[in-house]
């Protein structure tokens, strides 16, 4: 008999109940370091005083209205971006997904009406992930995510990620967009080469395409830079953003430039929730602090000791990883023990990781780790990894 929760999900048997910093505790009162941040979401921990504050007395004040009026919140938290990043201006969503479907339709709308209205076709890269929607899934691809799901949206051309020539290759005359992760997450934590972006960057200006980057995972501090692509030195002309951006409360964002956004008048977009007084409550309260640059330096000092932890780790352990990749506090270990067995020997020794394509395990902490914690992170991943040297022989 089908479970009441639709089975769309592979469930570890565990259930949560409390939160606390960089903890998750179980109803026995167990204690799980979480190093997974509910996929890069929870970027300040569980519980943070400053978001729990943020919710409460925004609750006690109002919800929801709706945005047929004006949501001062909404307006605060789009300024704040604007003032930090290349945007001009801002959708507010309630999901990633809904953030790349609102960058699609604007890609798509900025061409209409212009000289070149047939320019609609996006550019995407194999092992990206923008979402779960029909337009993203069209976007990808993938047997996993498509089979049965058909007709997919047309209108997408896959290139290796990495692979300038291949794009060069795929703009055509209906080309309007290329769409990409800085570093690819669920792909497995696959960061850009040197110059990629920038060649992106290049291939967009030459061609009058817009280049879209999708910062839902990589975003919001995870690097040590407010948003991933600043390390490259080239900007978007759209950017997805969400999971960090609400700390846990859902909350997404498509920012543009002015002339980006030029197609997305009154009445061409819409969302019922997505920029509600609440979510973007939270959502003041984390750029408050992720935007801080004292913040960032100590994201970027605190992913060092964790990256150096890591060689050590690897290196002791070759039968169990062969390597580490990613930036900041965005890390993938390539495994060589199925992903799957380091995840769940890490339920066994209390340390939550993430499993990602290519057979790697994803550490996306929050933003906030001391560096106790980094050490007790460390500790649990090499009993983690000790636990597969030990098995018994056959
Ligand atoms: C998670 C993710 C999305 C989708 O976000 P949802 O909030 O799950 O809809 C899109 N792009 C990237 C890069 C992601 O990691």
């Amino acid at each position: 008999m089908i479970s009441p929760v639709l089975p769309a999900y592979a469930r570890a048997p565990l259930s949560f109940v409390k939160g606390e910093g960089p903890w998750l505790i179980e109803e026995s009162g167990e204690r799980y370091l979480d190093l997974g941040a509910g996929i890069a979401v929870n970027a300040l921990g569980h519980a943070h005083p400053a978001l729990v504050k943020a919710v409460e007395e925004q609750a006690r004040r109002l919800w929801h209205t709706s945005n047929l009026y004006k949501v001062p919140n909404q307006e605060a938290l789009a300024e704040r971006l604007v003032e930090h990043t290349f945007a001009d201006t801002v959708f507010f969503t309630n999901s990633g997904t809904e953030a790349a479907e609102c960058a699609i339709k604007m890609a798509r709308k900025y061409f209409h009406g212009s000289e070149t209205p047939e320019r609609h076709r996006i550019i995407t890269f194999k092992g990206a992930f923008h979402g779960r929607s029909i337009a993203p899934i069209s976007a990808v691809g993938g047997a996993k995510m498509v089979d049965g799901f058909g007709p997919l949206l047309p209108g997408f051309d896959q290139a290796p990620y990495g692979d300038l020539d291949a794009v060069r290759a795929l703009v055509g005359s209906e080309t309007a967009a290329i769409m990409v992760e800085p570093i690819q997450g669920e792909g497995g934590i696959v960061v850009a080469p040197e110059g990629f972006l920038k060649g992106l960057r290049e291939i967009c200006d030459a061609h009058g395409l817009l280049l879209v980057l999708d910062e839902v995972q990589c975003g919001v501090g995870r690097t040590g830079k407010l948003f991933a692509h600043e390390w490259s030195g080239v900007t978007p002309d759209i950017m997805m953003v969400a999971k960090g951006i609400g700390g846990g409360f859902p909350l997404g964002a498509c920012l543009a430039t002015e002339d980006a956004a030029r197609g997305m008048t009154a009445g061409t977009h819409g969302s019922t929730y997505g920029g509600n007084p609440l979510a973007c409550a939270v959502g003041c309260a984390v750029m408050d602090i992720v935007s801080d640059p004292a913040f960032l330096a100590d994201v970027s000092r605190i992913s060092g000791r964790l990256r150096q932890g890591l060689e050590g780790l690897v290196a002791s352990h070759p039968d169990v990883f062969k390597g580490i990749r990613g930036e900041g506090l965005m890390l993938g270990l390539k495994c060589v023990k199925p992903n799957a067995d380091v995840v769940r020997a890490g339920y066994d020794t209390r340390v939550l990781v993430v499993p990602a394509a290519d057979n790697v395990v994803r550490l996306l902490p929050p933003l906030n780790l001391t560096d106790a914690e980094v050490d007790e992170a460390l500790a649990r991943l090499e009993a983690v990894a000790a636990s597969f040297e030990t098995e018994p022989a056959e």
